[in-house]
């Protein structure tokens, strides 16, 4: 007979001095806008993250990689034009999204090799948009900022660009009495 032992205990980062890392590829389409947010949620799961904590982290992510996709790779197949359904499905580019957990600091990288960025001061304003007839609002990178405790990106025009965000995890710990 095979013994199936589970430990449901959870992981205490701090006790195993925990450091990990993951790397997600995948092509630059709408439909693995999902698979990056449900994949950077499982890997934060064993620091015990608060529910508000993995909803910030998960749109943090969603706006960084449907950035990547609509403007870096201007594929716009899956997403709204006009309340229409946009474009259609063509082969554009990749996406990675990089994770790494050191200590209670999970730090993410959202990297495409797209058309860039050429005025990044401007991009970041918030409400500025250049895809105004896809229904976009220009609040990613707001959204980014606000959810995130850190945001930086680096871009070229022609070459791509990287979304760097970090946020501490675990604040809401005092709740359940720990730190
Ligand atoms: P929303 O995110 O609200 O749907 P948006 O995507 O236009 O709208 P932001 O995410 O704030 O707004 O991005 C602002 C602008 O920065 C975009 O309209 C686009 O011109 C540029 N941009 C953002 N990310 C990229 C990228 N990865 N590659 C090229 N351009 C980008
Ligand atoms: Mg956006």
């Amino acid at each position: 007979m095979i013994e199936v032992k589970q430990d449901t205990d959870t992981v205490n980062p701090e006790e195993i001095g925990i450091v990990n890392d993951m790397v997600l590829e995948f092509e630059a389409m709408s439909s693995n806008e999902g698979l990056a947010r449900m994949a950077v949620a499982a890997f934060i799961a064993p620091l015990n993250p608060t529910m508000e904590e993995i909803s910030d982290v998960k749109t943090a992510v969603s706006e960084a990689v449907t950035n990547a996709i609509i403007h870096g790779y201007n594929n716009t197949y899956g997403y709204m034009r006009h309340g229409r359904q946009a474009g259609t499905p063509v082969h554009q580019g990749r996406v990675w999204v990089r994770c790494r957990i050191e200590r209670k600091t999970l730090q993410i990288e959202v990297e495409d090799t797209g058309i860039g960025i050429e005025n990044l001061d401007r991009a970041m304003e918030p409400l500025f948009t250049t895809k105004p007839e896809l229904e976009r609002s220009g609040m990613g990178f707001a959204f980014m900022e606000a959810f995130m405790d850190d945001l930086e990106v680096d871009s070229e025009p022609g070459k791509g660009t990287v979304v760097r965000m970090k946020k501490r995890l675990g604040t809401g710990s005092w709740l359940m009495g720990e730190e």
